[in-house]
């Protein structure tokens, strides 16, 4: 299977989905990063250019720890908007990719960005197999099943599906630690902030609602494909308590 995480920062898809992408990889699937905003904001010192292409690198060294392929989409960190220029880039995304599975942020994260991209993912992924769409490639040949990540915290995210990334977790912990530059800025701006131990507190506590050691949680969006895209998760998936076996 062709599998595709889109992220609006450099580091979110370790934070999310990162464990998930691991198991795929390791399961043989093929594995596309595509990275919306190159966090060129996210430094206390050094300009926009640079603090771009250092995390860019980070990007690059996290994406080869599972031998992911990585798509650096390059949008200005912080003004991501949905307009034609940057949903036909979407599309495009997935026209290169032909995904099987995509992943993509929900509507109630954080942040702009997160909630932005996510939106045009899910605009975005039935027009890129759609011949009359014409843009620079031709139409995708299927529409892939879509999940949505957990919200980074866990915040107003209600899963219907864990996936158990316990013995992945060693590897979405060095991918995350690849996004060095940024232990430092949310520190900064975070108050102290440790970066690692977010990630693992949220992990945790979804694998505590799922009963095992670590999780990642997701919810399908199903208007089309219609039915069946849990069998495409990875590894052991357990259906979140809360959805009360409504999928
Ligand atoms: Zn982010």
């Amino acid at each position: 299977m062709n599998v595709l995480a889109v992220g609006a920062h450099p580091d979110d898809i370790e934070i999310l989905a990162g464990g998930t992408l691991a198991l795929y990889a390791a399961a043989g699937h093929r594995v596309t990063m595509a990275v919306v905003t190159n966090g060129n904001v996210g430094s206390p010192t050094l300009s926009r250019d640079e603090i771009a292409a250092v995390r860019r690198a980070e990007q690059e060294a996290s994406a080869a720890l599972i031998g992911a392929e990585l798509v650096w989409m390059d949008f200005d960190d912080e003004w991501l908007f949905d307009d034609r220029p940057t949903r036909t880039a979407f599309i495009d995304v997935i026209r290169a990719c032909q995904p099987d599975v995509v992943f993509a942020h929900g509507p109630t994260d954080y942040h702009p960005d997160h909630r932005i991209s996510g939106q045009i993912v899910v605009d975005a992924r039935i027009p890129a197999a759609v011949r009359l769409v014409e843009t620079a490639l031709p139409a995708a040949d299927k529409i892939p099943h879509l999940f949505l990540m957990d919200n980074v915290g866990g915040i107003d995210f209600a899963p219907e599906l864990h996936v158990d990334v316990t013995s992945v977790m060693e590897t979405k912990e060095r991918m995350l630690r690849c996004h060095e530059s940024q232990d430092t800025w949310l520190r900064a701006i975070y108050d102290g902030m440790d970066y690692v131990a977010f990630m693992r507190r949220q992990a945790g506590a979804r694998g505590a609602e799922a009963g095992v050691t670590w999780a990642e949680s997701f919810r399908e969006v199903k208007t089309y494909p219609p039915t069946g895209s849990a069998a495409l998760l990875p590894g052991t998936v357990i259906p979140a308590a809360s959805a009360g076996g409504a999928r």
